[in-house]
């Protein structure tokens, strides 16, 4: 205890911590089996991946929490927790993370004693691992599954999920082996014992068999990774199963190794377990009496530590004991006790199950919350960007000239000052010309106005194909052209206003009217001796008169 909050505040002190050192103080701590200051390192780098909205540690944190909150024995803590954690993976649709929290979830359900739930998570958690072809979680899926069925009494249906992650474990490292083999021997335990009350002689030897030769290998590795915790759980599983296989002697050796260890590192479950394992085996033996003492002692241990599974456990062998001992009545004492028992664990179950429920509702209602907030502002969002694209539009109409498309006058007053006053700060030259169609008047006159038109039409398409696009072409009015040219020579605009006149003049207009000839002038002026819009203009005009006066169709160069 003063080792955990001591660490706690040497992390609170340090300079702002990382997430992903917080995560490894978590997994370290959890690997040594400091649970408590593994949680709240995990507690920790949840609130700190929250804080900096990075959802994906902070769903492995959650889920780091929830594992360590069920070896802490706070199920109920840990089912939070990970349903927390689901609702980030979920988001972020990772199923990987979504079947690994899936896995503890259910494990926490187990242990609350609510099998349908703790099942259903793990169909999910199935799907999800099969859709991902994950070996390794595969395997963990099976052994879970397994597992939970065993806890609740199926062992043959556990037997075969269990199996089946066998099958998956070549790949995996020696304490996932370990784990599997311990729980196919334990598994063998309740299997062999079960077809045996079922009178299923046949079935339970050949069930023992396998039990046994798992038992023993489970036992080798636990040996070799010199794991106390390992070798003193697979040691009473393997006293357990060579009791049914009334190797009565061996068994009661390897139980009381069990025993021993479980002492020396304080495994008081395992402890329990070990005593009531070599009770049972003198109840085989037929000493009911020190059987019954051995029993009454472990009870009473059991209920001091309120160790409720055990103490189910005891309370049965004791009704069993009685009853092969010829003493009925005391049989059905400890029945009834045992069947009292059995009810209030249920109830409290329900209890639970209520009280999860009604978390779980509160989960959702938070849920739906984030996701109506989140759809109305995208709604919003969506409106507002709605209405912005109808500025824009409206902006670009009343800058826009309705027969040519290009841009109008007002686009250019709009735009001009800041064109200039860029150019001018930066240096860059910027050109102004003038267009104006020869003798249109004429045109108008000759093929009528809507040639007129078609002709504006066709002339502001050349202007416009064969400026650049950071040049500016509008319509300034009538059949008059206003182009400014940004970053251009006036040698270069030169240049781009007797291609436009070139390619007016050899364009084929006869499609509009037969015998159609359109010729353009143009007038230059820049930034050498005119700086204003203005003057800029004007000067422009003065080359497009110049142009006019020079015989049209051609280009007055800024002078
Ligand atoms: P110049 O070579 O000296 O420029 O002679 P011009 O005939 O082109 O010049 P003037 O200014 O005399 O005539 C311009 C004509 O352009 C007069 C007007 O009817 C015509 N015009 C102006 N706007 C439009 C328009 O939108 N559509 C049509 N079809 N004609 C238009
Ligand atoms: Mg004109
Ligand atoms: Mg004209």
């Amino acid at each position: 205890m003063r080792n955990a909050s001591d660490g706690t505040a040497r992390q609170r002190n340090s300079a702002p911590a990382k997430v992903s050192e917080l995560l490894a103080l978590a997994a370290a701590a959890k690997s040594s089996g400091d649970y408590k200051s593994g949680a709240l390192h995990a507690h920790a780098a949840a609130d700190l991946a929250r804080a900096q909205d990075d959802p994906a540690s902070e769903a492995v944190a959650l889920r780091l929490l929830a594992e360590q909150q069920i070896c802490l024995g706070d199920y109920e803590a840990a089912v939070s927790a990970a349903e927390a954690s689901l609702l980030i993976c979920l988001s972020l649709g990772d199923d990987a993370g979504t079947s690994r929290t899936l896995n503890v979830k259910a494990f926490a359900l187990m242990e609350l004693g609510l099998h349908e739930e703790a099942l259903s998570a793990m169909s999910t958690s199935l799907e999800l691992a099969s859709k991902l072809r994950d070996n390794e979680l595969l395997y963990w899926v099976y052994n879970r599954t397994g597992t939970i069925h065993a806890n609740f009494g199926n062992f043959q249906q556990a037997d075969k999920f269990l199996l089946h992650a066998k099958s998956f474990a070549n790949n995996l490292d020696a304490q996932e082996k370990f784990c599997i083999l311990n729980n196919l021997a334990d598994n063998a335990v309740g299997l062999v014992t079960l077809l045996r009350d079922r009178k299923d002689d046949a079935a339970a030897a050949q069930a023992l068999i396998p039990g046994l030769q798992n038992g023993w290998d489970a036992l080798a590795l636990a040996q070799e990774a010199r794991h106390p915790y390992r070798q003193a759980i697979s040691l009473s599983n393997l006293g357990r199963l060579l009791t049914l296989n009334r190797e009565y002697d061996r068994a009661l050796s390897y139980l009381a190794e069990s025993r021993a260890i479980a002492v020396q590192h304080g495994y008081r479950s395992l402890e329990l377990d070990a005593i009531l394992g070599a009770a049972l085996v003198q109840e085989a033996e037929g000493h009911f009496d020190a059987a019954v003492a051995e029993l009454s002692a472990i009870l009473r241990s059991a209920i001091d530590v309120g160790e409720k599974p055990v103490i189910l456990r005891t309370l049965k062998a004791l009704s069993k004991a009685h009853q092969e001992a010829g003493d009925f009545r005391a049989a059905l004492d400890y029945f009834k006790q045992y069947h009292d028992l059995e009810s209030e664990i249920k109830s409290a179950i329900a209890d639970t199950r209520a009280r999860l429920l009604a978390g779980h509702l509160d989960l959702e209602e938070a849920r739906q919350e984030v996701e109506q907030h989140r759809q109305r502002s995208s709604e919003l969002e969506a409106e507002k960007l709605a209405l912005q694209r109808r500025a824009s539009d409206l902006d670009r109409q009343a800058h826009q000239d309705k027969l040519t498309g290009l841009w109008n006058r007002r686009h250019v007053e709009a735009e001009f000052p800041g064109l200039l006053a860029a150019a001018l700060a930066s240096g860059s030259a910027l050109c102004v010309a003038l267009g104006d169609i020869d003798f249109f008047k004429t045109v108008n006159d000759r093929h009528g106005h809507p040639i007129g038109d078609a002709v504006l039409r066709e002339v502001a398409t050349i202007l416009k194909h064969s400026s650049r696009p950071t040049d500016l072409v509008a319509r300034w009015g009538g059949e008059e052209f206003l182009l400014i040219f940004t970053r251009a020579t006036p040698e270069a605009a030169q240049q781009v206003c007797e291609r436009m006149r070139l390619a007016i003049a050899g364009h084929d207009w006869s499609h509009l009217a037969a015998g159609l000839a359109v010729t353009i002038s143009f007038g230059l002026s820049d930034l050498r001796k005119a700086d204003t819009y203005e003057a800029l203009l004007a000067a422009a005009d003065a080359q497009l008169y110049a142009a006019k006066q020079n015989g049209r169709n051609r280009v007055e160069p800024s002078t």
